[in-house]
């Protein structure tokens, strides 16, 4: 039982620090061209960044390969390359890249160098997230290698900037399925969703993410001559308290109130007796399905108005909100196999959507019923990460279930 030990502890010992793949999704390749996956490099020219997709169809008759040789037309509309990637079609998603280690003689061993301690794996990505890389790529080989018959297609899609920007990453690619005609019905993100034991939550939707960078335009001038001028900085000031008063009041059964905060503010030239002629304001919304990119524009627009602020603004939409049902075939089996696999009780299952973002957003608006499930969450980012040995193991066998349960079926 120590293969995905082992795998999580190769992933570790390569400093992948955000978009630097350092080869890591090369051994997950290996690993599973082993067992008879296609796998294929997606790659946006120009960019670091790399993305790896391996599939396995247990079914006759699937074109895993599609065309390689065919000729794009890079002018006109894209030209699928003839894949043939029979359904239901079940993706594990990861990354593969981590966060710098920051302060490294903080941590109790080398970041990069896999340490075992009190049954725990320290390493910088142990647990955000090169555990369920491993745990994820053994689980689908040990499914596929136990039954090489069964129904649709399974997979792993690992990204190696999803800590960065996201350049390149999972949004190229779920493009590029898309053009392929190729929708994933179920995807595990293994991102670590757990708090303090495995198998004690399941991230079954995310809110959506709005950032908005205003530029509020006044008149420069000297302090002693207030009438001439217009100081940008009291707008922002007005500005912000207005955004900050504004109740939502939108929570809903599966999402908190949508929220707002200002993350930059900027404006002056350093001098004590210049009035700033512009400010910079830089915020977020965290948004629940009840609002939408467009409705919290409006919102900003109307205070602008009411406040007689002459504004621009630039928004980012960096994700909108998705949802799983509690009851879907997903959720359904993944719950069932963490019982049985952790002896938890299936009421002492949290089915939330708290926390950050993840890149099941850009999957789920591929049609697929999304949830994130992985190890605990309590070190990530943090010097001396770290997971628990034992639980790589009972992940492993999870995934494996949950592949087991809607592929067998
Ligand atoms: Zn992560």
């Amino acid at each position: 039982m120590a293969e995905t030990l082992e795998l999580a502890r190769q992933l570790i010992a390569r400093p992948s620090i955000t978009p630097d793949d350092q080869g890591c999704q090369d051994l997950l390749e290996a690993e599973l061209k082993a067992a008879g996956f296609h796998c294929r490099t997606l790659r946006e020219q120009m960019y670091p960044t790399f993305n790896l997709l391996a599939l396995y169809s247990g079914e006759e008759g699937a074109n895993l390969v599609g065309d390689p040789e065919q000729i794009k037309n890079q002018h006109g509309p894209y030209d699928p390359s003839g894949l043939v990637v029979p359904g239901p079609i079940t993706l594990l998603l990861g990354h593969t890249d981590v966060v710098a280690p920051g302060e490294v003689s903080a941590w109790s061993s080398d970041p990069f160098v896999p340490t075992e301690r009190d049954g725990l794996l320290y390493g910088r990505g142990a647990a955000d997230m090169k555990g369920s890389d491993a745990a994820m790529t053994i689980a689908l080989k040990r499914f596929v290698t136990a039954h090489p018959q069964f129904k649709g297609t399974v997979g792993l899609l690992v990204t190696s900037n999803e800590e960065g920007d996201a350049v390149g990453a999972i949004p190229y690619v779920a493009e590029w399925l898309k053009k392929e005609r190729v929708y994933p019905n179920y995807c595990v993100v293994g991102e670590p969703s757990c708090t303090s034991e495995l198998g004690d939550t399941i991230k079954i939707g995310r809110r959506g993410s709005m950032t908005a960078h205003i530029t509020i335009h006044g008149k420069q001038g000297h302090v002693a001559y207030p009438d001439k001028i217009d100081n940008a900085a009291h707008k922002a000031g007005r500005l912000i308290a207005a955004l900050c008063e504004h109740q939502f009041n939108d929570a809903t059964a599966d999402f908190p109130e949508t929220s707002f905060n200002v993350t930059n503010v900027n404006a002056g030239i350093g001098a004590e007796n210049v009035a700033p002629g512009s400010a910079e304001i830089m915020c977020n919304w965290r948004f629940n399905p009840n609002q939408t990119p467009l409705k919290l524009q409006h919102l900003l627009e109307r205070q602008l108005e009411q406040l007689r602020i002459y504004a621009t603004v630039r928004y980012v939409i960096n994700g909108l909100p998705f949802i799983s049902s509690r009851d879907g075939i997903l959720v359904s089996a993944l719950r069932q196999a963490i019982v049985d696999k952790t002896g938890r009780a299936a009421d002492a299952i949290d089915l939330n959507t708290a926390g950050g973002t993840s890149d099941g957003r850009f999957i789920a608006p591929l049609g697929a019923e999304v949830v994130e499930f992985g190890p605990c969450n309590g070190t990530i980012h943090q010097v001396n990460e770290c997971v628990k040995v034992q639980d790589l193991d009972t992940l492993t066998d999870i995934y494996e279930q949950v592949l087991a349960a809607i592929h067998l079926a």
